[in-house]
């Protein structure tokens, strides 16, 4: 499989390139034609197999051709991400492809300034990558809200449920519009894993790499 598979416009195969990414990986080469076909995927993957382009690329393609952001606007897709590392590794790589459609992406989570994401959140965004705990606090708090989300993605499920969020997770998710797509990667299918996939998508690609 190659990239030019996926008919991604002119622009998406130039971020292709600038990474250097010569071909997909093997989540990539599942992950991909699903994410873009609408499907909702469990992803049984490590750091390292490539997952979080596998998510972004089609989520980048999600957020084209939406509307011109307004303030205040909540994000149109959601990552929910275990630690703070994994949030800020995520959202440079999703600032990379966003770059050019300009999409706004915004990170959030627990430890940093609460007042700095809050106002960062209240000028609107078009991708919002978060920890689960920071995010709940943030949408209280009525900084942003989850009305607009459609495409939804949990990284790292079961290091969630090490950290205890499992019931912020849980939240998140029946927080969301249900017609939304929604993603979940881990490590491991544990039988928890197993219970929030079956909870929280409809119909999934499942997916081994
Ligand atoms: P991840 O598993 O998402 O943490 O990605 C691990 C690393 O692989 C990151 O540095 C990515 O930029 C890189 N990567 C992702 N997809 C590809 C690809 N198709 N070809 C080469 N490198 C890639």
């Amino acid at each position: 499989v190659s990239f030019a598979h996926f008919n991604f416009d002119n622009s998406v195969m130039d971020i292709i390139r600038k990474m250097e990414y010569s071909q997909p990986t093997g989540i990539q080469a599942q992950a991909i034609p699903a994410g873009l076909g609408g499907r909702d995927i469990i992803g049984i993957a490590k750091t390292g197999s490539g997952k979080t382009a596998a998510f972004l690329l089609p989520m980048i393609v999600h957020c084209i051709d939406q509307p011109e952001i307004k303030e205040g606007d909540g994000p149109i897709a959601l990552v929910c991400a275990p630690t703070r590392e994994l949030c800020q590794q995520i959202y440079h790589e999703a600032r990379k492809f966003g770059k050019s459609y300009n999409l706004t992406v915004t990170c959030v989570y627990g430890g940093g300034s609460k007042w700095e994401q809050s106002n960062a959140l209240k000028e609107g965004c078009e991708i919002l990558v978060a920890t689960p705990g920071r995010l709940i606090d943030l949408v209280r708090g009525k900084a942003t809200n989850l009305q607009r989300v459609t495409y939804l993605v949990f990284d790292e499920a079961d290091r969630m449920f090490d950290m205890g969020f499992e019931a912020q997770v849980r939240s998140i998710a029946n927080h969301v519009r249900p017609d939304r797509q929604t993603m979940l990667f881990s490590a491991t299918f544990r039988k928890k894993v197993e219970k929030l996939c079956r909870d929280v998508l409809a119909d999934p690609v499942r997916i081994v790499v």
